[in-house]
């Protein structure tokens, strides 16, 4: 494809490793006798693209003496770090726009420290280089050879296209395609500058995709473009990177627990927004089979995991069953407007996070590989929130749902550290925030704390579905846990106050996953006037 854009990219980890991108450049082939270099290679194939890319295009070779001194710790044993909802904002300072256009990945961290709006994006907003920069550096300070990095989806701000279009009045959507790319690549070089060694594993959000919001494509162009990027950062083989390109998923060996596989699964095929656009065709939404051939694969890959006694941990961004924030704030909406509680309305303003027949499939599914998938990891929602699946069965399995980087929907920025067990059950997770946001710019800097500790704060241990299951009976019948676990859900920011109405329709979200079970746990009963709707699909 002519208009291809590639990037040839080998983050390499070590002097053992060899780049399988590699293309006999004579100067990369000596960068890659030392033993810390980053390499990225941005290579276009038509001359047209020379130009338009112009920068884009260069070989750049980065040294890390840090992380030299780094990689001399042993990486740890039992705990791993989560990053979620970074929605990145590179256009945070319209002023450094061009020359982060013009520019390598490599390049932009030089522009973005040259901004002089110096203060961390604030609430409402997505995550501009300040407040980047100091999660990435608080991460690696709190755990600095992390067993893994989970990267839970929503690397790209929101309104990504919208924002690009009107900071640059660029019509070129080759111009907008590389720009997309390089804001990832960087994300990714930023992580991989303060975690030379350590194995790291994205998952697609909704955000990520050039076409905008829920519209990643089965084979499409976004996932052609970053499948080596998504390869090389999950040190994994060609047949990573081509999972990933056909469906924006994988399946690799936990990097540090024998008879543990990771699958990276990208929901955003479930999500009741879901439509494909064809990049190349205009973004024109086009037919796909993404989501029947996603469910597919995750069968036939817990099949294999189980043929062979291996344990799995899944990763996504979107987690399955109801969008409890969006159901509560469209429900209390309509009651401003018309009056008093009832249960049409409110099953009127129900809203799935995937289309139900999705989760129910997926619910079943783990179901009958209950015994193989033992942990389940997701993001989107920015909270701190859980879900329990299949429920309603004898051996409940969970989604713990990381809160976000970004403060756009009020929370705190925050990231989790998860301890497990050599038998990949977890143990524990400490949940870490930025406590002064409103506060912290370059001059003040970012004051992070530990928030809490699950066993600390809930008084239980393990991390399991069993006990996730009494918190939520908890959280359901006594008001003080409940109002504890509404604080930690907003990463106890001081933006958001939630009324009990509200808090209902968030956490009946863990527990029910299916629309009719989710009405009868949020909505008021029926009058007797009122005949109940049929859920919505
Ligand atoms: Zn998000």
């Amino acid at each position: 494809m002519s208009s291809r854009l590639r990037l040839r990219q080998s983050l390499r980890s070590g002097a053992g490793s060899v780049s399988r991108q590699w293309d006999g450049h004579p100067k990369l082939r000596r960068s890659m006798v030392s033993p810390q270099p980053i390499q990225l290679h941005w290579a276009r194939p038509s001359p047209a693209k020379l130009r338009l890319l112009s920068l884009a295009a260069i070989v750049v070779v980065l040294l890390f003496p840090a992380a030299r001194a780094q990689s001399a710790e042993r990486p740890s044993p039992n705990q791993f770090l989560i990053a979620s909802d970074i929605h990145f904002n590179p256009m945070a300072d319209p002023s450094l726009l061009a020359d982060l256009m013009a520019a390598a990945p490599a390049q932009w961290e030089a522009i973005l420290q040259r901004s002089k709006l110096t203060a961390f994006s604030q609430y409402g907003h997505g995550t501009n280089w300040w407040l980047l920069q100091s999660s990435l550096n608080e991460m690696r300070a709190t755990l600095p050879r992390p067993a893994l990095i989970m990267i839970t989806g929503d690397i790209l701000a929101h309104q990504f296209p919208q924002n690009f279009a009107s900071a640059m009045h660029d019509q070129d959507r080759e111009h907008y395609r590389s720009f997309v790319l390089k804001t990832i690549t960087f994300v990714a070089l930023e992580f991989r500058r303060r975690f030379p060694d350590t194995t790291i594993l994205i998952t697609p959000g909704n955000n990520d995709e050039e076409c905008g919001d829920y519209s990643v494509r089965a084979n499409g162009t976004f996932l052609d473009d970053t499948a080596d990027l998504a390869r090389s950062l999950a040190h994994a083989d060609d047949g990573v990177g081509a999972e990933w390109k056909a469906l924006g998923s994988y399946n690799v060996p936990h990097p540090s627990l024998r008879g543990i596989r990771i699958l990276s699964l990208n929901t955003v095929f479930f999500a009741e927004w879901y439509h494909a656009d064809s990049f190349r065709e205009g973004c024109a939404p086009v037919a796909s089979t993404g989501p029947a051939d996603l469910l597919q694969w995750l069968e036939s890959t817990l099949a294999k995991a189980k043929a062979a006694r291996e344990k799995v941990w899944l990763m996504f961004h979107i987690p399955p069953g109801m969008d409890g924030a969006t159901t509560t704030k469209q429900y209390l909406s309509q009651l401003l407007r018309s009056g008093s509680p009832n249960n049409s309305a409110c099953a009127k303003a129900m809203v799935p996070m995937w289309v139900p027949s999705w989760t129910s499939q997926f619910d079943s599914l783990l179901a009958k590989y209950q015994d193989t998938v033992i942990a389940s990891f997701a993001g989107h929602t920015h909270a701190d929130d859980f879900r329990l699946i299949n429920a309603a069965g004898a051996n409940k399995l969970f989604v713990l749902i990381n809160p976000a980087i970004s403060p756009i929907y009020g929370q705190n920025p925050a990231f989790r550290v998860v301890t497990f067990e050599r038998d990949g059950t977890l143990a524990d997770q400490s949940t870490y925030y930025l406590t002064n946001l409103e506060k912290a710019s370059v001059t003040v800097g970012g004051t992070w704390e530990k928030e809490y500790t699950f066993s600390e704060q809930w008084k239980m241990r393990p991390l399991d579905a069993a006990r996730l299951a009494i918190l939520y009976n908890q959280i359901k019948n006594d008001s003080k846990t409940r109002d504890q676990w509404i604080k930690l859900y907003n990463v106890s920011s001081s933006d958001l106050s939630l009324p009990d109405d509200i808090a209902r329709g968030l956490y009946c979200a863990a527990e029910a996953l299916d629309p009719t079970s989710y009405q009868s746990c949020y909505c008021p009963a029926p009058r007797t006037s009122e005949t109940a709707p049929a859920p919505q699909r």
